[in-house]
């Protein structure tokens, strides 16, 4: 017999002992409690031998500051077990809030995700990542009888891209009548400086991310991956999802990644490959701006394009890639400071690839976000380390009102306090989204595999959700999934780190 062989006989002997003692114990199955206690002796048999399985070895969980820590090593099927495995209860959870979202703003059911997650993301998605996301679904199911399988995953894992890229495109091929008004999404403010603008001469990178508070505040992992091959890994991420996705994260080569997306973007390529796939390549493999380029260009399908803000901590070097679909551009500096806060600058990417975006009202998230950083980077210039970062993330003022204000116009967004909303990304008045929580980093800490990271506003505000739903019935929908966020502390966080207990 083999191990495998060995191990499947020991989880059906372990089953059928629940099952006899079952039988012992209660002699008329017909009752229901009876059955509830035989499912109950299963699952329990399940969870033993699930966590008792090899590929379990290595891995491990702890929480801290309000966020979940997980380390993941192996090869891919391995780790993706893990993942499952360690997070089941948060990807289950997650699941519902993110597919009852992309149901909602499409208007298209579950079953019409699943089939662009097999026929056009799947065949193009890397083996080793199909893998670990076949893995991601053996630990989940092991762990709780998850009914989800891998179509499930992987449309889940394409959030940010299938709702607000393919979806519109699509509609506007079919021609479809009374189709939503899809607009691909403007998430997060971030910076990356180095050189004069840094306080040490090296490279200082900060982000906060921007979505629906539904969404934001169930993104609460870190990931800490030593993978098979590549490099390893340390990113805050989404229970579920291989890749950031909102993005921050930092590898053992010295590459530093964050982006923010850009502002009304069209446009897809059904041939393509999937974003998050390339997205979670490129900070596994890249050792340098040159190979993070070449890997995000590789197969690009458009979906959730984004201004890619890059460091590298062995040149000093930083850069800005701003990824349209029909066009893209890369600055780079060893003395300077890279912005994002939702808009795209290359002339060619805004007539191309973002046709509706008006890069001159000042009036708007992403511009007065804009003139913000820029003002504030400039004041600190020669200044700028972590400790400041994690101010300017927190930041409410409000340029078009020339006031502090937390709204939809601050680097730290609360848009569930401006009757304007967003209408470029449409979201409408009071809508319960803004940034959901903050990181940052330097070359140094990134040397020794650190970031800190707040979870909830970076401002520390918390968001309450019963007084919310009671004020705003209009967005009574997200009532089973929108919960509180509460503002955590800053929090360091390393690769190989243990739990403090
Ligand atoms: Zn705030």
């Amino acid at each position: 017999m083999n191990d495998s062989m060995r191990r499947a006989t020991a989880i059906l002997l372990v089953i059928l002992g629940g099952a006899a003692l079952w039988w012992a114990g209660n002699g008329a199955p017909a009752s229901a409690s009876a059955n509830d206690a035989m499912v109950a002796t299963v699952a329990a048999a399940r969870e033993h031998a699930a966590a008792n399985d090899p590929r379990l070895k290595g891995a491990s969980r702890f929480e801290e500051g309000g966020w979940i820590y997980v380390h993941l090593e192996g090869d891919p099927g391995a780790m993706g077990y893990q993942h499952g495995y360690l997070l089941a209860p948060e990807i289950e959870d997650g699941f519902a809030a993110v597919s009852a979202g992309m149901v909602h703003s499409t208007r298209r059911d579950w079953e019409f995700f699943r089939k662009a997650a097999h026929e056009m993301l799947w065949p193009k998605i890397d083996a080793e990542y199909q893998q670990e996301l076949q893995g991601i679904v053996e630990g989940l199911r092991a762990r709780t009888g998850s009914k989800l399988d891998v179509d499930d995953i992987v449309a889940f894992n394409a959030f940010e891209e299938l709702p607000d890229y393919y979806v519109p495109w699509l509609n506007k091929q079919q021609r479809a009548a009374n189709a939503p008004n899809l607009k691909s999404p403007g998430n997060c403010s971030a910076f990356v400086a180095t050189g004069s603008w840094t306080k040490d001469g090296q490279i200082v990178m900060a982000h906060n991310n921007w979505t629906s508070y539904r969404n934001g505040e169930r993104w609460r992992i870190v990931f800490d991956i030593a993978p098979k091959s590549g490099y390893r890994m340390l990113m805050d991420g989404f229970p579920g999802v291989i890749a950031s996705d909102d993005d921050f994260g930092i590898n053992s080569d010295g590459l530093m990644v964050t982006e923010t997306t850009i502002t009304q973007f069209e446009g897809w390529d059904p041939n393509g490959k999937a974003e998050f796939v390339r997205a979670r390549k490129a900070l596994q493999y890249a050792g340098s701006i040159d190979e993070y380029t070449k890997i995000m260009l590789d197969g690009n399908n458009g979906g959730y394009a984004n201004d890619w803000l890059l460091g590298d901590r062995k040149t000093g070097e930083i850069a800005q890639l701003e990824l349209g679909l029909k066009a893209y551009k890369l600055w780079r500096t060893k003395d300077g400071a890279f912005a994002g806060s939702n808009w795209a600058r290359d002339p060619k990417v805004l007539k191309v690839d973002t046709p509706e975006f008006d890069p001159d009202n000042k009036e708007s998230s992403p511009n007065a976000r804009r003139a913000r950083w820029e003002e504030l980077l400039k004041e600190n210039k020669g200044k700028i380390d972590v400790a400041l970062a994690e101010k300017m993330l927190g930041d409410h003022a409000d340029t078009a009102q020339k006031k502090e204000e937390a709204n939809e116009r601050t680097l730290c967004g609360h848009v569930d306090g401006s009757p304007r909303g967003v209408k470029q990304w449409g979201w409408q008045a009071y809508y319960p989204g803004g940034a959901v929580q903050g990181k940052a980093t330097d070359a140094a800490m990134t040397k020794e595999m650190r970031f800190v990271a707040r979870m909830g506003h970076p401002c520390g505000g918390d968001f309450l959700a019963k007084p919310f739903l009671a004020a705003h019935p209009e967005y009574a929908w997200e009532e089973p999934y929108l919960r509180d966020m509460k503002a955590g502390p800053w929090t360091e966080f390393r690769s190989g780190q243990a739990s403090k207990e």
